[in-house]
């Protein structure tokens, strides 16, 4: 296996992947992306079929080449793929594909980044991996003792295989809300969720979180204290298919069960029979190949971090995991900008 030699090394070759090779070319430094898929897109290839944005294209653009419009609504998950297959090819970004990090490891000039089909010596690293490969699974008693489907919502396709079934839906976000809402058309479905769920009003979509994880990046940048961002107005977007749900009046949760049975679920005095139960609890950062680094956890929200880089290690970068790594960084048209800034401040504190 060969050892090649290169400035940067990305991790990734998602959106955040792409928004800082965007940078990283435009200061014209030598850098290369590292991505484990056999396509472009990273997570958006593997959403169900039927999923789409949550604000028009022209609020889901990465930095220099807008999205291009769809003309009918918000655009679906393919659309997204189409746009970063075109990114990556219009700035000639250097996106090797298929290729696996395994693990990162510190050098005395910087880090060795070990993969399935060689290493690279690099002065930084830039991770940027996103959730979709960790999908989360909470632990509840009896979970090996249910004898119905059980799936979480990362493999969640289409409603058909549970047409006229009875279905347990968990989790009170996004995915657990739109996914509700499709399987309600052909099912019975029951939705459990720890806390009440939080509906935002009608009118809020993708532009107005954008609008106010922007206004939280501007006075957490000023020093004007944090003001709380996205997080305080509610959870839930409410997309065509989740306002449709709840015109059906299938959008009431239930206190979540605290023990599965063979045949359902069982919490207080309720008990439900499901023939399956989809998981919609989240996801958590692909790091597993930062294990060699023993990196410092802080109690709230993972690796300590400031700004963007490790606290301490400003040659190691964390980009695109949400709030963790800079307000709305998890969108498309938020990671522009922390990608903007993380690149700025590497070339300035490491690689110049
Ligand atoms: P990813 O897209 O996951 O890309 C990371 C890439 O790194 C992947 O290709 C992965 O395979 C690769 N990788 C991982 N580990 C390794 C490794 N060890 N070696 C090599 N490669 C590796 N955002 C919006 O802006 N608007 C929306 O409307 C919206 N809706 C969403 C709806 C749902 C249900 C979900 C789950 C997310 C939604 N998001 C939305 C958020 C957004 O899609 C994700 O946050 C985003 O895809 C993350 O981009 P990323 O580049 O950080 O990660």
């Amino acid at each position: 296996m060969t050892t090649t030699s290169t400035e940067v090394v990305v991790i990734g070759g998602g959106q955040a992947g792409l928004a800082a090779g965007y940078y990283l070319r435009r200061a014209g430094r030598d850098f290369v992306i590292l991505d484990d898929q056999l396509t472009p897109g990273g997570s958006w290839q593997h959403y169900w079929p039927s999923l789409h944005l949550f604000s028009p294209a022209e609020y889901a653009r990465l930095p220099g080449w807008p999205m291009p419009t769809w003309p009918n609504g918000f655009p679906p998950a393919p659309h997204v793929v189409d746009y970063l297959s075109a990114y990556e090819k219009k700035y000639t970004l250097p996106v090797q594909r298929p290729v696996r990090v395994a693990a990162v490891h510190r050098t005395s000039s910087g880090y060795r980044v070990d993969t399935d089909t060689g290493s690279w010596n690099a002065t930084a690293v830039i991770n940027a991996t996103g959730t979709w490969s960790r999908p989360f699974w909470p632990s509840y008693p009896g979970m090996h003792e249910y004898r119905g489907t059980q799936l979480h919502a990362s493999n969640y396709r289409t409603p058909a295989p549970f047409n006229g079934q009875c279905v347990g839906i968990v989790g009170g976000g996004n995915s657990a809300a739109q996914i509700l809402a499709e399987v309600s058309t052909v099912a019975d479905t029951v939705w459990f969720t720890t806390r009440p769920p939080k509906f935002l009003p009608d009118d809020v979509d993708g532009r107005v979180l954008f609008e106010v994880a922007s206004e939280r990046a501007r006075a957490l940048a000023t020093g004007g204290g944090d003001t709380g961002g996205v997080a305080g107005l509610g959870d839930i977007v409410m997309v065509p298919p989740v306002k449709q749900a709840r015109d059906r009046g299938v959008l009431h949760a239930q206190p979540m069960f605290t023990t599965l049975t063979a045949d359902g679920v069982r919490g207080g005095d309720t008990t439900d029979k499901l023939d399956a139960i989809i998981w919609c609890t989240g996801f958590r950062p692909a790091l597993r190949h930062l294990q060699p680094l023993h990196l410092r956890s802080d109690s709230a929200a993972g690796i300590a971090l400031d700004h963007n880089h490790v606290h301490g290690e400003p040659s190691l970068v964390f980009l695109g995991y949400g709030d963790w790594t800079g307000p709305g960084s998890a969108t498309i048209i938020g990671v522009g900008r922390t990608a903007r800034d993380a690149v700025t401040d590497l070339v300035r504190d490491v690689l110049d």
